[in-house]
């Protein structure tokens, strides 16, 4: 498959790259990765997104030249959707008659493409965006290098989730020999953010509950603590981390009021509870360790079947054996 999406590449010159509604470090580090080797080969190619950059992802090279569009409205040969579940996620309605090429690592997406390149054993689909740049024969730029490194680092969890592997230190450690700085990076994606995001933190952290055995913890944010705070939406993205440190809690869920009685639910977990399959009974999807959904609904209900499948996928996982970590 990668094979002809180089023929593609090779074959065509004007190009769009897009992803999903609130982009994250993934899917803006790969796009804007893409697109700096398309532009490396003499092509025409920009990255569109329905919604603009989250101030965490500002400083990536190329970040500024983002367009936020509300629809298709240039022309393309082709447009490269990167890790969406489906043709709906981006946000653009004339997607669907546009000729795609849907490059993912998620093992839940759709084959909505005309092309599909899904390779689930990535940590990031910037490890993919990577391989096609070598193989393609484009010199990685340090804008590259920076932007897949960006990609690597947000969707490893630092480097700390299970999808981190050899392969992914790999190719970490090629894009800094290629001029990707990690610690300008680390330090423009984690230390960067407004006074707002900690002040929320601390009113969605305060909602902080777990389970009888405590091993299932979830928070929640309402919109009030979202406007009392002064922060974004955005703003919430990692929250979900902190209940996750307990060190007994194996599975978290974060729920966000958004109008409507609509919720955007997070989940989190740890070792083999997977919580993708939860994500999918609520018509969402994800990872096993990372999933997520929005959905409408009354809350009480919603928080209660939630938490009630965490407890089965809990108590569904493999035992992980003793505490020690044993070498491969
Ligand atoms: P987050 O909790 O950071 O929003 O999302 C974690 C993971 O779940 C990501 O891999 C993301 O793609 C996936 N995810 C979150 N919300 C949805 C959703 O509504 N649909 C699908 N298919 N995946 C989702
Ligand atoms: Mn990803």
């Amino acid at each position: 498959m990668l094979g002809q999406v180089i023929d593609l590449i090779e074959k065509h010159n004007r190009f769009a790259i897009t992803s999903h509604i609130r982009p994250d470090g993934d899917s803006l580090g790969s796009s804007l990765a893409l697109c700096w080797i398309l532009r490396c080969l003499n092509k025409e190619a920009e990255v569109i997104m329905c919604d603009s950059v989250p101030h965490s992802y500002s400083r990536l090279p190329g970040a500024n030249d983002v367009r936020v569009v509300k629809d298709i409205d240039r022309d393309y040969d082709a447009v490269f959707v990167i890790e969406c579940s489906d043709v709906t996620r981006p946000g653009l309605p004339s997607l669907k008659d546009q000729f795609v090429v849907n490059i993912d690592h998620h093992s839940t997406t759709a084959l909505f493409g005309d092309l599909n390149w899904i390779d689930s054993t990535a940590a990031a689909v910037g490890e993919m965006i990577y391989n096609l740049a070598k193989a393609i024969g484009a010199k990685i730029t340090p804008e590259i290098a920076s932007c897949v490194y960006a990609a690597l680092l947000t969707d490893t969890g630092s480097f700390h989730f299970s999808n981190t592997t050899e392969r992914t230190f790999k190719i970490a450690s090629d894009l800094v020999k290629y001029g990707a700085q990690p610690a300008k990076l680390s330090q423009a994606i984690f230390y960067n953010y407004p006074y707002a995001k900690i002040m929320l933190v601390g009113a969605v952290l305060s909602t902080l509950q777990r389970d009888e055995s405590g091993r299932i913890a979830w928070i929640t944010m309402t919109k009030e603590a979202q406007e009392q705070s002064g922060a974004t939406e955005d703003d919430s993205d990692g929250i979900i981390t902190y209940p996750l440190t307990v060190g007994d809690v194996e599975a978290v869920a974060f729920f966000r009021e958004l109008p409507n009685s609509t919720y955007r639910t997070s989940l989190r977990s740890k070792n083999r509870v997977n919580v993708a399959r939860v994500a999918e009974h609520f018509g969402g999807g994800g990872h096993a360790n990372a999933a997520g959904f929005t959905i409408q609904a009354d809350f009480e209900e919603l928080s209660r079947d939630v938490i009630e499948r965490l407890k089965e996928a809990v108590a569904n996982a493999p035992a992980v054996n003793g505490r020690e970590i044993k070498p491969r």
